[in-house]
C-alpha cells in the first residue's frame, strides 16, 4: 500500500472509507484490526453517524430464513443475528428477543409459508411450524390462515444507539473520523480524492456510500449495470398501548422482490409500529416533501421509473400503485389489521422517521438485485446493494468484504 505523503494535501490516510452507515464503521473497524500499522479514516457527510438508513430503520435483527441458502445474505444474516445478540449483551445495548410470527393472510399464503420453512432449515436457522392455535399461544390477537411460521431468535435493537456504540468502538480502535466531510470526487493522481474539507491523499478507497455508492463507484469504472433505486420506507406507531403486543408479525413476503412487507414491529422500548412501505421515491434522499431534492437525480430516477411503469418490469407498476396507497395511514392500519385482532384501538396515528432504501436496479437486464453486490480492484472497492437486511449482516458481510478486498491489495 502506497503510505508516501505529500506537503499540498489537507489530510491523508491509508485507508479511507466513504460512509459512516453500519457497513462503513463494522467494515473500517474490520479493516484497522487487519492493518493495524496503516491509518484509516471514516468519511461521513451527514454530522453524525447512522443518519440515513442504518439509523432509519425497522431494528431488526432477522434470523436467515428468507433467502436462498446460496445467497450472500442467508449466511451473513444467520451468522449477524448471533453476533450482534452476543454484542449487545457484551455492551449492555437494549434488545427485544421476543421473536416473530409469520402469518398466512389467505390460503395462498400457505405455498410460501412452506417456502420459508425450506429456507429456514436449509440456513440452518431454528423456525417452528405451528398451527393457529399453538401461535395464538405466543400472541393472541394473531390471525392467520391454518398455520404459522415462529423464529425464536427474531429479535430488535435500537439501531442509532447500536451504531453510536460501533462508532465509540471505532474510535478506540483509533480510526479518524471526519463528520460534515463529503466526498465529492477522486483526484487527478489516483492516489487523491477531493472532499468538501480539501484535498486528501488516500493509500486505498473504500465506498461504502450507501445511497450514493453506484454514483462514487461510477467515478472509479464501476456499476457499469447498476443504479440504485430509492425507494421510502414508512412507518406509523401506535399512540395507544391498550393490549401488550408479544412478538413481531410479518407477512409471508412476495419471494420475487426484496421487501418484507408491512409488519408491525415491537421495537425495544415496547412501542408498535406498522411499516416500512416500500414506495417509489423520487430522488435519493427522498424523506419529506421537497428536503434534499435534486433536480438531476429527480430527472434520472423519474425517467428511469417511467421506463420501469411503463413496461411493468418485476411488477414494478402494480408495486407503485400498492405502495402508493399506503401514504394513507388508514389504508395501512387496514391492511395491517388482517394480521393482528385489535390492532385499530392501538391508534397509529404518529408517524416515525422514514428511512429509504438504497436498492440496486441492474440497469442490463431490468431487474432488481437480491442479493449483496460489490466491485473493486487495487485502488478502490464499491459496497453496492448493501440493502435490508444489511443492518443485521453487517459484521460477517465486513469480514468477506475485507477478505476481498484483502485478495485485490496484495
Ligand atoms: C425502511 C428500512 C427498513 C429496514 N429494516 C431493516 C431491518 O429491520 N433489519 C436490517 O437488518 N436491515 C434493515 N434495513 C436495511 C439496513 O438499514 C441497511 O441495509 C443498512 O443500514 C445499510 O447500511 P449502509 O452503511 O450501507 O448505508 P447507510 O446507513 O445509508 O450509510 C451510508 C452513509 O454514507 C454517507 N454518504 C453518502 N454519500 C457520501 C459522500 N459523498 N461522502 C461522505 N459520506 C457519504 C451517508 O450520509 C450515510 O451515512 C432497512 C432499511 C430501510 C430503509
Amino acid at each position: 500500500m502506497d503510505r508516501r505523503g505529500k506537503g499540498s494535501f489537507s489530510k491523508k490516510a491509508d485507508i479511507v472509507v466513504i460512509g459512516a452507515g453500519i457497513v462503513g464503521v463494522t467494515l473500517a473497524i474490520e479493516l484497522k484490526q487487519r492493518y493495524s500499522d496503516c491509518s484509516v479514516m471514516l468519511l461521513e457527510k451527514e454530522p453524525f453517524a447512522g443518519f440515513h438508513a442504518s439509523g432509519r430503520n425497522s431494528g431488526i435483527l432477522h434470523a436467515g430464513f428468507y433467502y436462498t441458502a446460496d445467497s450472500l445474505k442467508a449466511r451473513f444474516t444467520r451468522d449477524g443475528n448471533i453476533l450482534w445478540r452476543d454484542y449487545c449483551r457484551e455492551k449492555g445495548l437494549r434488545i427485544n428477543e421476543s421473536g416473530k410470527l409469520v402469518v398466512a393472510i389467505s390460503e395462498k399464503d400457505l405455498v410460501g409459508l412452506d417456502e420459508l420453512c425450506l429456507r429456514g432449515e436449509r440456513n440452518g436457522v431454528p423456525l417452528h411450524y405451528l398451527t393457529a392455535k399453538e401461535a395464538q399461544e405466543i400472541e393472541p390477537r394473531v390471525i392467520t390462515y391454518g398455520y404459522a411460521l415462529y423464529s425464536p431468535t427474531t429479535a430488535s435493537i435500537d439501531p442509532r444507539e447500536v451504531v453510536a456504540t460501533k462508532i465509540r468502538d471505532a474510535v478506540n480502535f483509533g480510526i479518524d473520523i471526519q463528520y460534515g466531510c463529503k466526498f465529492l470526487l477522486p483526484g487527478s493522481s489516483g492516489r487523491e480524492i477531493i472532499t468538501s474539507h480539501g484535498k486528501y491523499e488516500v493509500g486505498y478507497l473504500v465506498n461504502a456510500a450507501g445511497l450514493y455508492a453506484d454514483r462514487i463507484a461510477l467515478q472509479y469504472g464501476f456499476s457499469d449495470s447498476y443504479r440504485i433505486l430509492p425507494f421510502k420506507g414508512l412507518y406509523i406507531y401506535a399512540t395507544k398501548r391498550p393490549f401488550k403486543l408479544h412478538t413481531n408479525i410479518y407477512p409471508v413476503p412476495d419471494m420475487s422482490k426484496p421487501f418484507l412487507g408491512a409488519h408491525f414491529t415491537l421495537t425495544v422500548d415496547g412501542h408498535v409500529t406498522i411499516g416500512p412501505t416500500a414506495i417509489p421515491a423520487f430522488w435519493r434522499e427522498h424523506y419529506n416533501g421537497v428536503s434534499r431534492f435534486k433536480a438531476g437525480e429527480f430527472f434520472e430516477i423519474v425517467r428511469r421509473e417511467w421506463d420501469l411503469f411503463r413496461r411493468n418490469t418485476f411488477g414494478f407498476r402494480d408495486l407503485a400503485f400498492e405502495e402508493i396507497k399506503k401514504y394513507r395511514k388508514g389504508y395501512m392500519v387496514k391492511e395491517a389489521a388482517a394480521m393482528l385482532r385489535g390492532s385499530e384501538t392501538l391508534g397509529f396515528r404518529k408517524r416515525g422517521h422514514p428511512g429509504i432504501r438504497a436498492q440496486l436496479l441492474n440497469v442490463k437486464t431490468g431487474q432488481l438485485e437480491m442479493d449483496f453486490k460489490y466491485e473493486g480492484d487495487d485502488r478502490s472497492f464499491h459496497v453496492l446493494n448493501a440493502v435490508s437486511p444489511a443492518f443485521t449482516c453487517a459484521i460477517p458481510f465486513s469480514k468477506y468484504l475485507a477478505d476481498r478486498i484483502q485478495q485485490l491489495i496484495k
